[in-house]
């Protein structure tokens, strides 16, 4: 820690391990939980299940004051003030729906003067409308009791990002009226663009950065074309034969979508259930709980089911329709495999899926501007749908602006994506030698005047002593059989390709009236090979030997 301003502290250590029962720092958890006490705004780019909380939660354990969070989701704020009572940390929210006794508490602790609270929850709206909340922590403010701002899912603030949220835009006063006070915010998802606007929106001049890789090395990719009704029947297969009883989201574009594949996979025997936003709020919430307890294994549901979802033994999801852009598809497919164990992600597509897409987009709301974003995004994603060489992954962690090396991918066959797993079952080899010997054979031979055709060539070259051969007495020159333990049909590849790249090319001559042959001669580009100029290399089977 030489170089850094390191803020070492023996109570921070002793609250890691005995509060949280934690004993080593996931990778930039120390670092921005330092830089928060230092008092810097921190932006961090994590992954989902990274770790992003305890980033907050430990400083505002060991700082003097109250940390004020805000999320966008009331299931998240219980879920984590749930999980902070039970560490004994004290927590508490102000979501609509608790008892004005219970709200009075709360504010009565803040007003006190060293208050009992060390995380105040809200929702962005409960911020901008309640003049109660503003005077609290106004009056926090002015006795230095407010000690930090959070923004979790500070995507939300952006319109570029996936899950825009208007009232996050007002969080831009934090920083108008408390300037001093540290603001952290936190995404597990943002493009540089996303990035950008979020300090913009949040009026943050200068910040430190925390980005983690956003690989999932335990997510295994996979584009299928999709075949309307025979897919169904196929994805029912692949569901009983590799998931069976297993938890899985299969995202689909409509209601209706919803509700067929859910029918037609329970008539397969599978334990199904359809979920979207024309169900009503108790109904989906009886969902969503018997899907987590695994009574239902697939929930069968639009995009509007997502965030917020904490279950970590997601096998698969299935996207059935095409998503509306990677960054949707990184956070959708990012519900899978959330223990850490292996999961499936598989798109099925088609053509057709884009044009629906871009349907909804030209009849949405939104300016022409935003408009013009949503279809840059669904191109993007429909390229990497089409995409049939380039690694997933780094597609997918490119587009976030993260370099990524795809040997990693292709290194585990198990968790490799379609397009690396098919690296696995070819290799490449480098053939210059063998390529500059044939050339140089060839030129020999033609310099004497003669010429031959593909045919003579690869036998020559193989050792086949056919009647040609033997008349042109090749079978006593020294390239005869030069080529011996090549098998015959990576010659012929090998040759093509030197044709091909313009090392060799092929003429035709007119050897009788009206009759033809092609004869092989040294190509335009022959030197450049001789001289070492270039390589070639031949793609083969990975069972195949020369
Ligand atoms: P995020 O908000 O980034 O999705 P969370 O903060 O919910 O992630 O953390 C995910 C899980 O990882 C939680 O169960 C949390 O207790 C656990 N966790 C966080 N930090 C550590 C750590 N340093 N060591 C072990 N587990 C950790």
């Amino acid at each position: 820690f030489a170089n850094t301003n390191f803020n070492f502290s023996w109570e921070l250590l002793a609250v890691f391990k005995r509060t949280f029962g934690l004993r080593h720092f996931r990778p930039n958890q120390f670092e921005a939980i330092n830089a928060a006490l230092l008092g810097h705004n921190c932006f961090i780019l994590m992954p989902t299940g990274g770790g992003k909380s305890l980033c907050y939660q430990l400083p505002a354990i060991v700082s003097k004051g109250v940390t004020v969070v805000i999320s966008p989701l009331k299931s998240l704020i219980i879920d984590q003030i749930q999980s902070l009572k039970s560490l004994d940390i004290p927590a508490a929210h102000l979501l609509g729906g608790i008892t004005s006794e219970k709200e009075n508490s709360i504010y009565s602790e803040l007003w006190k003067a060293d208050p009992g609270l060390k995380l105040l929850y809200v929702t962005p709206e409960k911020v901008a409308g309640n003049k109660k909340l503003i005077q609290v922590l106004r009056t926090l403010h002015r006795r230095n009791l407010l000690s930090r701002i959070v923004i979790d899912e500070a995507h939300c603030v952006s319109q570029w990002g996936h899950d825009f949220r208007p009232d996050y835009k007002l969080l831009g006063v934090f920083k108008q009226n408390y300037q001093n006070v540290p603001i952290m915010a936190l995404t597990a998802t943002a493009t540089q663009r996303v990035r950008k606007d979020i300090l913009h929106q949040l009026n943050i001049e200068e910040t430190k950065w925390f980005v983690s890789s956003f690989n999932r090395p335990n997510l295994v990719y996979e584009v299928i074309p999709k075949k309307n009704k025979s897919s169904l029947l196929e994805i029912a297969k692949l569901i009983k034969k590799r998931f069976a009883r297993q938890s899985g989201i299969i995202y689909c574009m409509t209601k209706i979508e919803c509700d067929n594949i859910a029918f037609i996979l329970s008539r397969e025997g599978i334990r199904a259930v359809s979920y979207h936003a024309g169900l009503t709020d108790k109904k989906r919430n009886n969902i969503q709980m018997l899907w987590t307890s695994n009574e239902f294994n697939v929930i069968c549901a639009t995009i509007a089911f997502g965030m917020g979802i904490d279950k970590p033994d997601v096998r698969y999801v299935i996207h059935y329709s095409l998503p509306h852009s990677i960054e949707n598809y990184y956070q959708e497919s990012g519900r899978a495999g959330r223990d850490g164990d292996i999961a499936y992600c598989f798109i099925y597509y088609n053509h057709s899926d884009m044009h629906r897409i871009a349907k909804l987009i030209e009849l949405g709301g939104g300016t022409n501007e935003t408009k013009k974003v949503h279809f840059h995004n669904l191109y993007r994603i429909v390229s990497y749908c089409e995409n049939k060489k380039d690694c997933r992954r780094a597609m997918q962690l490119n587009y976030f602006d993260e370099q990524f090396d795809i040997a990693q991918c292709i290194a585990d066959e198990k968790t490799a994506c379609d397009n690396c797993r098919i690296k696995h079952s070819i290799k490449i080899i480098d053939v210059t030698d063998e390529s500059i010997n044939l050339v140089r054979a060839i030129q020999k031979i033609c310099s004497s005047g003669k010429s031959f055709t593909f045919t003579h060539y690869v036998d020559i070259f193989i050792g086949k002593k056919t009647q040609q051969v033997v008349a042109h007495g090749h079978e006593n020159s020294n390239i005869f059989g030069k080529a011996l333990h090549w098998n015959r049909s990576n010659l012929e590849q090998l040759i093509h390709k030197l044709i091909l790249e313009g090392y060799l090319k092929k003429e035709m001559v007119e050897i009788e009236s009206d009759i033809l042959n092609a004869y092989i001669r040294i190509g335009p580009e022959a030197e450049k090979l001789l001289s070492r100029l270039v390589k070639v290399s031949l793609t083969l089977s990975s069972k195949t030997n020369l």
